[in-house]
């Protein structure tokens, strides 16, 4: 029994490319190939599934990150933080 249903990548030469023949008519059960080597990676069933569950219906797409690695809207929560933080410190300093 096989463990996975699809491989992501080839266990025989490590290949992130597949080669699926006649993508467009493939069936759910037509053989997906490694597309460096030729070793079966999996069902294009199997495959789709893959897709559907890695990609939830919000969107994926997140803003590219700044100089410092915080995104806009990083730095917008850290301000938030920022001004939340120096309020409960002013209070709490009786
Ligand atoms: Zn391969």
């Amino acid at each position: 029994m096989k463990k996975f249903k699809f491989q992501i990548v080839c266990i025989d030469c490590g290949c992130l490319a597949i080669r699926i023949e006649d993508p467009v008519k493939a069936s759910r059960e037509a053989t997906v190939y490694c597309g460096e080597c030729g070793a079966s990676r999996g069902t294009v069933g199997a495959l789709r599934d893959l897709a559907v569950q890695t990609n939830p219906k919000v969107p994926t797409r997140s803003p590219p990150p700044s100089k410092n690695g915080l995104t806009s809207y990083d730095r917008t929560l850290v301000e938030k933080f920022r001004s939340v933080t120096a309020n409960y410190s002013v209070s709490a300093n009786r």
